[in-house]
């Protein structure tokens, strides 16, 4: 993020422009101060994506398993961390998951946080995490959000909540000439939503 160099403690307030799937994997975090193999990957690559280094990862996921021993997350699963950052076993640069990738690999299981909430939450569940955590409020968007999943038009459904979610700083935009352009990756939502917020 432009201007903004991201540490670990900063995670908790940036996780407004989160999209839905990284808010559920975020407040997941917090709520049961862990994840499974799936979500750390998909969170991780995300944060790597936005600019947290790989010094600031560690403190993030260490602060994070806070019940957990400090020997049995540095045997188990700092290596991962650091694996993700291309510093173990085959050095690759691991890349953040697209929307598409998200939607068609490793669908969650039970007890599982990874995943697209607009097409792996059931309706009920998904309208919940949109009222309750991402502020949505707007019937008419809410249902609107409902036929696109219905559709199957996943990120027809995210960029309907990202455009509810900006609607004025959108305006604003579009007054100066600027168009909107369809989100397809879960970082490209996160920093625009972050310029929108601080022009
Ligand atoms: Fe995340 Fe993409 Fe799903 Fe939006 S459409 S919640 S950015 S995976």
């Amino acid at each position: 993020l432009s201007g903004a160099p991201i540490t670990a403690g900063a995670i908790d307030g940036l996780s407004q422009h989160f999209p839905a799937c990284m808010l559920h994997l975020h407040r997941t975090l917090r709520s049961t101060k862990h994840l499974k193999h799936f979500g750390r990957l998909q969170y991780t690559l995300f944060l790597k994506g936005v600019g947290l280094s790989v010094e600031e990862a560690l403190n993030f996921w260490r602060g994070a398993f806070s019940n957990m021993p400090a020997d049995k997350f540095n045997k188990e699963y700092a290596y991962n961390v650091r694996h993700a950052y291309g510093m173990e076993g085959g050095r690759k640069n691991y890349r953040a998951k697209s929307c598409q990738q998200i939607l068609l690999e490793h669908p969650p299981g039970t007890g599982e946080a990874h995943g697209c909430p607009y097409r792996h939450f059931s309706i009920d569940n998904l309208t919940v995490l949109l009222q309750k955590q991402m502020g949505v409020t707007d019937q008419a968007v809410l249902r609107g959000v409902k036929q696109d999943t219905e559709a199957t038009k996943y990120h027809m459904a995210c960029n309907r909540v990202f455009e509810y979610a900006h609607a004025a700083e959108l305006k604003r935009e579009k007054e100066k000439g600027q168009t909107f352009t369809t989100l397809t990756h879960p970082n490209e939502y996160m920093v625009r939503s972050w310029e929108l917020k601080n022009p």
